[in-house]
This record gives structure tokens, C-alpha cells and sequence, in this order.
């Protein structure tokens, strides 16, 4: 199982006792996202010393950020991968599966569940945290999945992929975005939580919104009863409320909160709180070690998002190297600001700055739209935002709060009306933004950076993100990026997009062809036989055409199989879309020259009303599917819904019809 999950083998060497050398070395143990970017600090910071980091799943390093993308399939598994960026025969050495199960704080030496010792000079734990599982009956039963890592979520893909009903625990942003990625066609999902979704962040109204366009994506909420029991013989079976209510189930997904990974501090002695207690250097009672990321207690507050471990990991890694380099104004660590963005296809949710100082809030709300925005004001100062549906003002509006700017009644009287904050004119793309403009939130990049490293020659979206880690976390920056490198922006949400919805308007193009143009004419003398009848009355090429269309028909229908039968997952799915709409396309260009525009009698007439009401439909659900992304409007999704439905009705009348058809022709 491990072998199948391992992301490309690192090249590192081991560091076996690296203090012979001479240099100092800096260990990591935990190699999540804030342990990674510790090592690629270091190695940064200092010019000599070496950085050897320990991780103790199986996997090479991951971004577990984009876990919930993975699982949604937007992503593949190459794009997880999070290495450290080093030469390959740098001063680095990495190691995976490998526990560190003792600290020797006297003698520095760290040491693993094997019996391995690594001396260090200064450590860094990085250990990050471990999920939450309520203290109830049943939560070890077979079925009972928890959401954390790589392996947890390969186990959640053959859950969606088996078309069960899925009750996924927990309605923070981890069980709002499991629940979505886990919903398919075919299955069930329940997400149930005893408080509001997102921690009553939202308010009632945008919690209300939120749960509008969850439902739409075929999400059903449960709120309210804690859950007391999960019951079943080996297996969970059903679900057991306070109330004594149940509700059966065949999985049950828990996303009920993490708990900081501090045993390994704890038992070398360091002082705990909740989490590994540190001071403004991220330093812990041991001067020696320090912890970042969510196994750090900074001021008594854990925070359980990766940018404040980003930004603990700066200033650790900016003390440790202190001596070793002259950094400029190494900052010590003052606290982060703790936004929350989903990453939900077809649902922009954010949670922008704090409602502490709020004193007025400002709503504008668009319910044909599934539009909700809440400003949050202190004094004429922005202090904070909530938004459902897209906005396309939110990285100006994330800037403001940061910068903590003001707004004149005028713009707060067109926010009421319009949802817009800034005239329109005013707004402007990021290459008119100021270089301080902040681009990537979660790594704190902002467009002058970017902008330095285009100049040194760093031409693509991924060689952006290797120099300066832009994008590298939710990737939500993407356009913007896209947007300074005169690039395409990317499509986050499907791909082959504009294939299809071309592909879509010129089949719609065809049928109105089919409907609309006369019957082609029958020539009435020899002189004026013209060669498209001869595809339109002669036998053979009648047959021709007839069989070819037969063809498309049985292709289409065998493509759709893929989504059906596990076996047949081969490539993404967007790419058999495409060719889906295609061969559509193509059947519809065939029918043209199969019947010459006339619509046929009787039972043929149906046959070819079907053929054209079934391409129709289908034609309408590669629009709506190609433009979906563009759309936040809860009804104009559920659109691509409801013609699927009819698309499919249409085609189960058509194989009767079309044998009928072909019987008629060579026996009547
Ligand atoms: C599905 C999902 C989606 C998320 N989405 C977002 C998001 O959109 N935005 C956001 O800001 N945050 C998000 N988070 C949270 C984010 O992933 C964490 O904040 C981040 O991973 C914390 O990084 P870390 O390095 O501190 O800890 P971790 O990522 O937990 O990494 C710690 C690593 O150390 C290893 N380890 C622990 N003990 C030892 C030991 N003794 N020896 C060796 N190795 C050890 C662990 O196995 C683990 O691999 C998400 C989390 C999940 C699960």
C-alpha cells in the first residue's frame, strides 16, 4: 500500500554523524508543509550548516492543503508533491518513515523507533497535529474513516468511488470541504454537526446561504442533535443522536477538530499547555529546540492553518541562523491573522479579518444569485468580511483589512445596493497594483516579489511558485499569477472548458439546422443529380452513414460506462468529456447526412425527435458544465442538474427505437 501512495523518491543522502564535519546541524522532525519550509529556510539562512528532517509517514513530503482538492479530483497526486528545494548533493538529507521517538536533551541526540541517533545542534519540532476523535462508542469500527493525511484520503477516494451513504462528522472547513469533494452522482452524503456550520463564523443568514448552495451540490445538512453513538456489528451502521434519533449509514468520514502532536515534547519534558509552548522566536523551555506550526503554542493560542506556520518558521529559522549570516531585521513572531478560504469548486466561501472590533456591519445579499456579503466596520475602518458566492473585489478587500483602510458612506450606501465596494472604474488588474500588493496570502508574496523573480527569468507558473512559493498552498492566487505572466489563467475547476462549450454551441448550432432547413430536394431528372443525394438517397452510402452513426451512438454510451465502473478509470475525467461532446458533435454532423434534413414518419419521427431532444439536452449540459465555474448563482448550477436528468431519460428510449428503425429498413 505504501509503495502505492509514494510521491517520486527523494534524492537526498543521509547525514550520518554530521558534527565530525565541523558545521552545525539543524534537525526537523516532521516534514508537513511548516517542517519543510523550515529546511528550505535554513539551508537559505545559513550557508554552511546541514539540515537533515524526519517524517514518519510513508510518503515523501506533501502539501496536505491541497488534501481536499486531491480528494475532489482537481488535482493530481504529482501535484501534492512538496519537496525542499535543494541541490541533490546539497546539505540536505531527508528521510521518510522514520520515527523520532526520544529526545536526548543532554547529549542533543535524536532518537527514532529503529534505534537510529542523530545528533543535532539546534532541533525543530514540526510535529503538527493529530485528529480529534470524539469520545463516544463506535468510533473504532471498520468504517469509521478520519481525514488528516495522504493515506486517509486514498482511503476516501474508494469510499466516494463505491456509491454509499457517507455521513461525514463535523461542519468546520475540513468537513465542509471532505463533505463536497466526496459527493458524486451516485452516492449519498450526509454532513452533520451539532453546532452551525463553521463554527457560527458565517452568521445565521451566511450560514444559511452557505447551507443553500451545499444542498445544491447535493450535500445534506443535519445540524443541531450531537452525536452520541456510532453503532453496527464490526462496521458502522447507523448513527445514534442525543435525542435518541438514528440514521443509518455505510461510512462515516470524522471531521471533529484536531489535537496538537505534543507527546514527543512531553515525554523529553518541555513545557505543554495545549500545545508546545514558545516564546516570540518560536523557542521552547529548551533553548535549543524550537516547534512551529500547529504543534506550537504561541501567546496560548495553537493556530490550525499553515500560514501562521509559515510565518513561525521565518522567524525561527531567522533566530537559529542568526549568528551564521547577517539577516537583515529578523522579525520575532507577533501572531497571524486566521482568514478562512474554502476550497470548494463552485462555492467562493471566506472568511476574511475578525468580528472582535466590529462595531457595524453592512449585508448585501443577492438570493437569485446565492450572493452574501457582510462587511464588518470599526469606525469607517474595514476590519472584516464574510462572503458566499464570488466577489471579485475580495483580494482588494483582503489588502484593506490588512492595511486596515477606511470607507466613506458613499461606498458603503453602493455596497448595500450594488454588492461592490470600489466603482467599477477604479478597479484595476494586478499589473496597476502597487508592488506591496499581497498576491499569495497563505505564503505572504506579494507582486513585487513576483515581479523580481519574473525579471531574473522565471517565465511559468511553476517556476514562480518554486522561487518564491507563490500558489503553492490552496493555489487560489492562480489567475492572478497567470495574470502578471501574460499567461492563460488556469482552469482550476475543468479542464478542456472552452473545448467543450464550443464544441456544445456548434452541436446546438447543427440541431437548429436539422429542425429548421427544408427537406433536400429529390433530383428530378439525371441532368440535375447533384452528388450529396447520392448520400442522401443511395443505399450504400445511406448505410454508410446509418452505421457510422450507429457508432457514435454505441462509443457515447460506452464512454459513459467509465463513470460507472471503477475499473474503467483511466485518465481524467474532463478529458472523456470532451470527447464525449465531440462525438456528439460529430453523430450530429452524421444525422445531417444520413437523413438530408428531413425528419422521417411515424416511429422514425419519434426516433429522430428523441436523437434531437437527446443531443439537445446534452449539448446544454456541456454549456452549463463549461461555465459553471464562472457561476456563483445557486439555480443557474442546478441547471446542469436537471438537463442531465433528461438527457439520460431521452437516451434510454433509443436503442427500441433505433432497432426498430434498422429492422424497418431491410425488412419492410
Ligand atoms: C484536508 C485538509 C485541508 C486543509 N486545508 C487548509 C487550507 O485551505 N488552508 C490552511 O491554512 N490550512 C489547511 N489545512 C491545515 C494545514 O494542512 C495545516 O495547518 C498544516 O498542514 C500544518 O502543518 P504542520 O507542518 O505544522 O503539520 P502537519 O502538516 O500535521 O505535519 C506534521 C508531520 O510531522 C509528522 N510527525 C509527527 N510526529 C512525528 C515524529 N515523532 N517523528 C517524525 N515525524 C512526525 C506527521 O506525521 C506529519 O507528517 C488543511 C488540513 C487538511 C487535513
Amino acid at each position: 500500500m505504501a509503495d502505492e501512495l509514494e510521491l517520486p523518491a527523494s534524492p537526498h543522502r543521509s547525514i550520518n554523524n554530521p558534527t565530525d564535519s565541523g558545521y552545525p546541524v539543524y534537525a526537523v522532525v516532521g516534514n508537513g508543509p511548516v517542517g519543510i519550509r523550515c529546511a528550505q529556510k535554513l539551508l537559505e539562512y545559513s550557508g554552511r550548516a546541514q539540515v537533515v528532517v524526519f517524517g514518519d509517514e510513508a510518503t515523501n513530503p506533501y502539501n496536505r492543503v491541497k488534501l481536499s482538492q486531491y480528494l475532489a479530483d482537481q488535482l493530481s497526486l504529482a501535484d501534492l508533491d512538496n519537496p525542499v528545494h535543494s541541490d541533490p548533493d546539497s546539505r540536505l538529507a531527508t528521510f521518510n518513515s522514520r520515527r523520532i521517538s526520544t529526545i536526548d536533551r543532554e547529549n542533543r541526540v535524536l532518537i527514532d523507533t529503529g534505534g537510529g541517533r542523530q545528533p543535532y545542534d539546534k532541533l525543530i519540532l514540526a510535529t503538527g497535529s493529530e485528529p480529534a476523535v470524539p469520545d463516544i462508542p463506535g468510533v473504532d469500527l471498520s468504517n469509521v474513516y478520519p481525514f488528516r493525511s495522504l493515506r486517509d484520503t486514498e482511503a476516501l477516494i474508494r469510499l466516494r468511488d463505491s456509491d454509499r451513504h457517507i455521513c461525514v462528522i463535523g461542519a468546520g472547513a475540513l468537513g465542509l470541504e471532505a463533505a463536497a469533494a466526496l459527493k458524486t452522482r451516485g452516492n449519498r452524503v450526509t454532513l452533520q454537526s451539532r453546532g452551525q456550520i463553521l463554527g457560527g463564523l458565517l452568521g445565521d443568514e451566511g450560514a444559511e446561504y452557505l447551507q443553500n448552495a451545499m444542498t445544491a451540490l447535493g450535500v445534506e445538512l443535519r445540524t443541531g442533535e450531537p452525536l452520541a453513538a456510532i453503532e453496527g456489528d464490526g462496521r458502522a451502521e447507523r448513527l445514534r443522536f442525543a435525542d435518541g434519533g438514528t440514521m443509518t449509514t455505510d461510512a462515516v468520514v470524522l471531521c471533529t477538530g484536531i489535537r496538537p502532536a505534543v507527546t514527543l515534547a512531553e515525554s523529553c519534558g518541555l513545557e505543554t499547555g495545549r500545545g508546545i509552548v514558545t516564546d516570540e522566536w518560536m523557542r521552547t523551555s529548551d533553548p535549543h529546540i524550537y516547534a512551529v506550526g500547529e504543534c506550537a503554542e504561541f501567546a496560548r493560542r495553537i493556530y490550525q492553518f499553515v500560514r501562521p506556520g509559515y510565518e513561525q518558521a521565518e522567524a525561527c529559522c531567522a533566530h537559529i541562523c542568526r549568528e551564521t549570516r547577517d539577516l537583515s531585521d529578523p522579525r520575532p513572531y507577533r501572531g497571524s491573522p486566521t482568514d478562512i478560504q474554502l476550497k470548494i469548486a463552485h462555492i467562493p466561501c471566506a472568511v476574511i479579518g475578525g468580528e472582535e472590533n466590529s462595531q457595524q456591519q453592512y449585508v448585501y445579499r443577492n438570493r437569485f444569485r446565492g450572493l452574501y456579503r457582510l462587511l464588518r466596520l470599526s469606525g469607517q475602518r474595514i476590519v472584516g468580511a464574510v462572503y458566499i458566492g464570488n466577489w471579485d473585489e475580495a483580494n482588494r478587500l483582503r489588502q484593506a483589512v490588512a492595511d486596515g483602510d477606511t470607507v466613506i458612506g458613499r461606498a458603503l450606501q453602493r455596497f448595500e445596493r450594488e454588492g461592490r465596494l470600489w466603482e467599477k472604474r477604479a478597479e484595476r488588474g494586478i499589473k496597476a497594483q502597487p508592488d506591496s500588493y499581497l498576491v499569495c496570502q497563505c505564503n505572504n508574496v506579494s507582486k513585487g516579489e513576483l515581479c523580481r523573480a519574473i525579471s531574473q527569468g522565471k517565465r511559468t507558473p511553476m517556476e514562480l511558485q518554486q522561487a518564491t512559493n507563490a500558489g503553492s498552498v490552496c493555489g487560489s492566487c492562480g489567475p492572478l499569477v497567470a495574470e502578471l505572466l501574460d499567461a492563460p489563467a488556469p482552469n482550476l475547476v475543468m479542464r478542456h472548458a472552452r473545448g467543450i462549450l464550443v464544441t456544445s454551441i456548434i452541436s446546438l448550432l447543427l440541431i437548429a439546422l436539422a429542425l429548421l432547413m427544408p427537406p433536400a430536394p429529390v433530383s428530378e431528372s439525371v441532368q440535375s443529380h447533384w452528388y450529396w443525394q447520392e448520400l442522401w438517397y443511395d443505399n450504400f452510402w445511406k448505410q454508410v452513414s446509418g452505421y457510422t452513426l450507429l457508432a457514435c451512438c454505441l462509443l457515447t454510451a460506452t464512454l459513459s460506462l467509465r463513470k460507472r465502473w471503477r475499473r474503467l478509470h483511466y485518465g481524467h475525467v474532463d478529458h472523456w468529456r470532451y470527447v464525449h461532446s465531440v462525438i456528439g458533435g460529430a453523430a450530429l454532423a452524421v444525422l445531417v447526412v444520413h437523413t438530408g434534413f428531413r425528419l422521417g414518419e411515424n416511429l422514425n419521427l419519434v426516433l429522430m425527435l428523441d436523437f434531437l431532444a437527446a443531443t439537445t439536452t446534452g449539448a446544454l449540459v456541456g454549456v452549463f458544465m463549461a461555465r459553471n465555474h464562472h457561476w456563483t448563482d445557486i439555480k443557474l448550477r442546478e441547471h446542469r442538474k436537471w438537463w442531465s436528468r433528461v438527457h439520460y431519460a431521452l437516451l434510454w428510449a433509443m436503442p427500441a427505437l433505433i432497432g426498430y428503425h434498422i429492422l424497418a429498413v431491410y425488412y419492410f
